[in-house]
Parts: structure tokens; sequence; C-alpha cells
């Protein structure tokens, strides 16, 4: 399942291709949607948002496209006019003179004016997106200290969209493990300089992976790079404390962990 930073690079490639630029052919195949396809040719894209795993896709004209693609929508980027040979089925084509962006097999899909999008059920419930570099880790911080999440065990926490959009499980093992935190802690057992610590590392975790993962060092990041402490990683020694990384389940998902220097 990707999570936030997968999502967000991939509508990165979406906007590389189409962004700003006016619309040449629009064509949705939901009978709910063929109507708006005729004004929205010569608006532009202005922007591609995500929030958590929802995607946005802004238009000039003011409305903006929802989708969400479950376990099996797909977007795809061709050059204009090329038809991809695919047993996918599609559902939305947003074409300029050079490029056009697709949307594969996705079903759940609507257009929506400023104020449906702001009274959306979904998004109504999703957190502030980590992936959102307006999000400051004093946010962060006043909301693991909210009443609402005080309580709430890191293992779910770090799973509720409703905390923070973006995140998923191995940012949940990844993060718990830079912050030496065994998962059944809650925020309100931490002292003031772990919830620092804890704040920061939820939004520089995700955007680290977000800017580097699956990137090699001789590129335009000379900093550190995103890469797997513990995910995957059930046996190996723990490069902090040289414990065993173990793995168990939690929140019904895989959960990787060092017992050594977790506490
Ligand atoms: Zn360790």
């Amino acid at each position: 399942m990707p999570e936030g930073p997968e999502i967000r690079r991939a509508a990165d490639m979406l906007e590389a291709a189409v962004q700003g630029k006016p619309l040449t052919d629009v064509w949705f195949a939901l009978p709910q949607l063929t109507d708006f396809a005729p004004g929205l040719v010569g608006q532009r894209i202005e922007q591609i948002e995500t929030r958590g795993k929802a995607l946005l896709t802004h238009f000039s004209g003011g409305l903006t496209l929802y989708s969400h693609n479950q376990l099996y929508g797909v977007w795809r980027v061709v050059n204009a006019g090329e038809t991809p040979q695919t047993n996918r089925v599609l559902r939305v084509k947003l074409q300029t003179a050079d490029k056009a962006i697709l949307l594969y097999s996705a079903s759940d899909i609507a257009m929506l004016t400023a104020e449906q999008l702001a009274r959306h059920p979904f998004l109504q419930r999703l957190g502030p997106d980590v992936l959102n570099m307006t999000l400051t880790a004093a946010q962060v911080k006043e909301r693991l200290l909210s009443a609402r999440f005080r309580q709430r065990r890191f293992s779910g926490l770090l799973l509720d969209q409703a905390f923070l959009a973006g995140l998923g499980n191995y940012l949940r093992v990844e993060i718990l493990w830079y912050c030496a935190l065994a998962p059944q802690h809650n925020a309100a057992e931490l002292d003031d300089t772990q919830l620092d610590v804890l704040a920061q590392a939820l939004l520089d975790i995700p955007r680290l992976s977000w800017q580097t993962r699956g990137t090699v060092y001789e590129n335009k990041h000379h900093g550190a790079l995103f890469r797997f402490r513990v995910f995957h990683r059930a046996g190996d020694v723990c490069e902090r404390c040289g414990g065993i990384i173990e793995k168990t389940m939690l929140s019904s998902r895989p959960f990787y962990w060092c017992p050594g220097c977790q506490c």
C-alpha cells in the first residue's frame, strides 16, 4: 500500500506533465462527470494537492476533481493522443498540447465546488497532512497533547488518518524506531523533550521519504537519504544498539522494532 510520500511523488509526476498548461481535451467515463468536460477545455490545472491518499486536482475555473485510488486506481502520464495498451478501464483523461494524464480503474471520483470540497465527508475526517509544508512541529505537538489523541497508543495512533494524514505502516515503524519509543506508549506519558523529538520526526521522516526514497546519492540531494532501519528487517542487527530487530503484529499490521533500544 502506498503511503503519503508515494502518493505525493505520483502527484509531483502528474504536475510536472500538465500543471499550468491549457487543457485541450477532457474526458470522463462516469456519467455524473461528463457534463463538466466541455467547460474544462481551455482551463488549466493549477495544482494537484494530496490529502492522505486522496488527490485533489484544482482547475483554474474553481472546480476540483476529487479522486481516491483505493486499491486499484492508478494514474499514468502519456504523450498527448497516446492510448496505452492496457486491460484497465479508463476513467479520466486530462490532456494538454503535449502531455495527458490518465486515471484508470478508480471509482471514487467526484467534481466539487469550493464549498463542496470544504464539506467533503472523507476530507473532513482527515487530520492535517504531514507533507503539507505549512504544518509545523509545534502544531503536531499540540495535536499529540490534545484531549482527543493524548491517551491513544502510538501503535494505533500513527495509522489513524484522523490524527495525521499521509502516515502509513512503514512510516509508523520507522518513526517510532527513530524516537526510540515502544509502540504501547501514548503522548501523555512522554516528557517534553520526547514530545519535541516525536513531533519533529512525524514531519521529517515522511518528508525525507518523499524527497529521497529510491533515489541515489549522485543527485541533487546531498544530505541524508531515507532508508529502512527496521521495516522488513526482522532478525537484523539494530544499527543503534546492536540488538536484534523483531517482528510482531500491532493494530492488524506487521510491526518491526528493536527491543534493545525502544522502550
Ligand atoms: Zn536498538
